[in-house]
């Protein structure tokens, strides 16, 4: 363990003599402007977990070294006192020390009414400069031939809360050739304002074209928020427009809110889907997220609600465009796919299922209530369901109103996919399961026997109708 112990520098010691002095002056003569000592960052013995040297890549003046064991050593004579060592720190293990002098003059001021001088942190005021220049939320809407994809509604209704919180318009933005029409679904969806951008260049969606007349309007209109859905084509356009504006961008978000510094929140799965992250871009506007379909709620549709179109004429030369779309081909078109993330009622199986023909009896179920058989990873990894029916952070993210989770232990990978269900049932004959804590109802028992009994008592009452 590394210990230290500030010691101020002649220098700061100096500083803060004299700002005592001229506290004293000032408190004497009534003058109304004291500086207020900002003290130095020290470790709290103990306290460090070593968490990967956060502390040392935000110290401005490059004061923080690490030790071998991953503690900070921090140069007490460079230290301005910025404090944001001590924020960024996940352990809380820095503190700001400050001499008996200052601590005397901070008590001083404590006291007393008189407004303090605070030292304007050069690069925070340069930060705030900028991003102050970028205000709106903006959902990209995305389509194909003209028919919108579902989780650009339901990114508006998530949009709609977070222009709430930041007091500032809910903005679509609106790409492709003759699609007018969307920007007035937008509205009835919630958006204020509808930026459109429509030529035929943009009829198919192609990065280059998408990238340039998006960045285009990005660097005109200065939005602070963009969401995205984390579909094919919103993963590979919100990538490239983060790189071309230099900004942060936060895939597969499942949860967003705004701090009280106008940040946006942005939670997701990490390490493997066993914690949730919180990560945010306080530095770089604007605030980009993708969104994965079916992870959001759906707003209400509002008909004939009213917006702003700003119809913007800039396009992109087609010959600049390398890419040429030959034909679409849509995923519903192959052989036997099943969308299971429309589907209103889910029985999935998991390893409890035992074998492939198993899922017979989900299959008879789900014919009974009118839904699909989903599978955990397990489930597909073993090869007894096809990748298009899993469930979860690599599978298919579903809200269905009934979700039958059938030999399912409940791994965190495959709640994320599923908790938002209206209703959960899961059958397994292990009490302490974890799809218990997420389920409405449990039953605790051998699947081969509940889930035929429920079919016949489904079969027994559709009959007595
Ligand atoms: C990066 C990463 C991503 C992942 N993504 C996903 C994902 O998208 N989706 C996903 O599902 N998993 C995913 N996983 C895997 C996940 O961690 C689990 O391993 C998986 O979900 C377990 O599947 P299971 O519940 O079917 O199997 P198990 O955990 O083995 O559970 C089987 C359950 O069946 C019960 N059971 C057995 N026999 C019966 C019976 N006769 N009657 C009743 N109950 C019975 C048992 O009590 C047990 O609870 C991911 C893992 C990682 C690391
Ligand atoms: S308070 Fe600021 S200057 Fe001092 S060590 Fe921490 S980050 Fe660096
Ligand atoms: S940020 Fe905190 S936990 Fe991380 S290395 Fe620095 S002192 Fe240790």
């Amino acid at each position: 363990m590394s210990e230290l112990k500030p010691k101020p520098s002649p220098d700061k010691q100096d500083k803060c003599v004299n700002d005592s002095i001229s506290s004293q002056k000032n408190a004497e003569n009534s003058v109304s402007r004291t500086k207020k000592p900002r003290g130095v960052a020290q470790l709290i013995a103990g306290a460090c977990i070593a968490c990967g040297a956060r502390c040392q890549s935000v110290c401005p003046v490059n004061c923080v070294e690490m030790t071998d064991s991953g503690e900070p050593i921090i140069d007490t004579a460079k230290c301005i006192g910025c404090q944001k060592c001590v924020k960024v720190c996940p352990a809380s293990a820095l503190e700001m020390f400050f001499t008996p002098e200052e601590k005397r003059i901070l008590e001083q001021l404590a006291a007393s009414a008189a407004p303090v001088e605070e030292e304007i942190d050069p690069e925070a005021a340069a930060i705030a400069a900028k991003l102050a220049a970028y205000r709106g939320v903006w959902v990209f809407v995305e389509q194909t031939e003209g028919e919108p994809a579902k989780v650009s509604w339901e990114l508006l209704g998530v949009g709609a809360g977070l222009a709430r919180t930041l007091g500032v318009e809910l903005s679509a933005l609106v790409v492709g050739e003759n699609v007018e029409h969307l920007c007035h679904e937008a509205f009835a969806y919630g958006a204020a304002k509808a930026y459109l951008l429509d030529a035929p260049v943009y009829y198919h969606y192609r990065t280059e074209a998408y990238v340039e007349g998006c960045c285009h309007l990005i660097e005109k209109y200065k939005p602070e928020v963009i969401l995205m859905g984390a579909t094919g084509m919103g993963r590979d356009l919100a990538g490239a427009i983060a790189t071309r504006v230099g900004t942060g961008l936060t895939a597969d978000c499942t949860g967003l809110a705004i701090d009280d510094k106008r940040n946006l929140m942005q939670t997701r799965p990490a390490f493997g889907g066993n914690i949730m992250a919180t990560i945010m871009c306080d530095k770089y506007r604007p605030q980009m997220s993708t969104v994965r379909p079916n992870v959001m709620q759906m707003p209400e549709r509002k008909e004939g609600a009213e917006g702003t179109i700003i119809r913007d004429p800039f396009t992109v030369p087609e010959e600049s465009v390398l890419t040429k779309v030959i034909e679409i081909i849509r995923d519903s078109h192959s052989k036997g796919a099943v969308d299971i993330t429309g589907a209103e009622f889910i029985i999935s199986g998991g390893r409890g299922m035992m074998a492939p023909e198993n899922f017979a009896i989900l299959q008879e179920l789900a014919d009974e209530l009118g839904g699909v058989v989903g599978a955990s990873r397990s489930a597909v990894d073993a090869g007894w369901m096809a990748g298009d029916r899993q469930v979860g952070q690599t599978g298919k993210t579903v809200r269905p109103k009934i979700y039958i989770a059938c030999g399912i232990s409940g791994a965190i990978q495959h709640l994320v996919g599923m908790q938002d269900s209206d209703m959960v049932i899961a059958i397994n004959r292990d009490s302490s399961a974890p799809i218990f804590e997420v389920a409405t109802y449990g039953i605790v028992g051998d699947l081969f026997q509940v889930v035929p009994a429920i079919t016949a008592k489904i079969r027994e009452l559709k009959q007595k109708k």
